[in-house]
């Protein structure tokens, strides 16, 4: 048996949690949404802008340029 240590502890709630967060996003119908700046990837420092979606905060949509231009303007 492995030995039980805080890592593979952590690794395992997140497993859970991301398992969880996907079963949101899944069964949500995205009824509202806002320009966001995130993350890229989980393992990825870029940021990029995105529709977000208000419920599960699932990138929904690309912005376009005018929309990326209004909102580096606020
Ligand atoms: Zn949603």
């Amino acid at each position: 048996m492995w030995k039980s240590n805080k890592a593979a502890d952590l690794l395992n709630k997140r497993q859970k949690i991301d398992k969880e967060i996907d079963n949101i996003q899944k069964s949500c119908n995205h009824p509202t949404k806002s320009l966001k700046s995130i993350r890229e990837r989980v393992d990825s420092n870029t940021t990029v802008l995105r529709w977000v979606c208000d419920e599960c905060f699932l990138p929904i949509e690309y912005p376009s340029d005018k929309e990326q231009e209004n909102y580096f303007k606020q």
